[in-house]
């Protein structure tokens, strides 16, 4: 009976976030390091597939940035490997996933966050996470039908 409680408790309170394992990170084998990572933060990861981005793909994902100096530059970045898109759950799952991340400049990233330690560069910074529970929604339903999510049903 607890036990039933405090899932229905964490599925309440589960928020889902979208994250990349950008090309960089793929291309040093380092898939398996970040998920590490993530996971050890309390994360859950309930989809993920290994895709090439299109330069469509691409563009249109962060097309937010497309007036900045680097967009160009991004995306081709961002299509010169395979990358891992996935889908993270946990409380608070996109605060918590930014947090684990550190800063967009690896060089400015605290310790231990997965930038400092698997980052080059502010443009090669190994992982992309969403910025708001918004952002989420939309970044996950552009690379996941709902039937590829599998909400986490683990007790904790
Ligand atoms: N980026 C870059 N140069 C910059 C700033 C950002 O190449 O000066 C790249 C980097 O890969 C970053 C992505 O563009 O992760 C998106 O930038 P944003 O400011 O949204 O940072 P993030 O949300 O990824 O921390
Ligand atoms: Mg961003």
């Amino acid at each position: 009976m607890i036990k039933f409680f405090l899932f229905a408790a964490s599925a309440l309170f589960a928020e889902q976030t979208f994250s990349i394992i950008k090309p960089d990170a793929v291309e040093s084998n380092k898939i398996g390091d970040i998920e590490s990572y993530l996971e050890t933060s309390g994360l859950n990861i309930v989809a993920a597939k290994l895709i090439h981005l299109t330069p469509e793909q691409a563009q249109e994902f962060y097309a937010v940035h497309k007036d900045r100096p680097f967009y160009k530059d991004l995306v081709a970045y961002m299509t010169s490997g395979p990358v891992l898109v996935q889908v993270l759950e946990g409380e608070d799952a996109v605060a918590l996933n930014r947090k684990v991340m550190g800063s967009t400049n690896p060089k400015e990233a605290s310790a231990g966050t997965i930038r400092a330690d698997f980052g080059t560069d502010i443009q090669r910074n190994a992982v992309h996470g969403s910025d708001s529970l918004e952002n989420a929604k939309k970044e996950i339903s552009f690379f996941f039908k709902p039937e590829e999510i599998h909400p986490c049903t683990k007790s904790k």
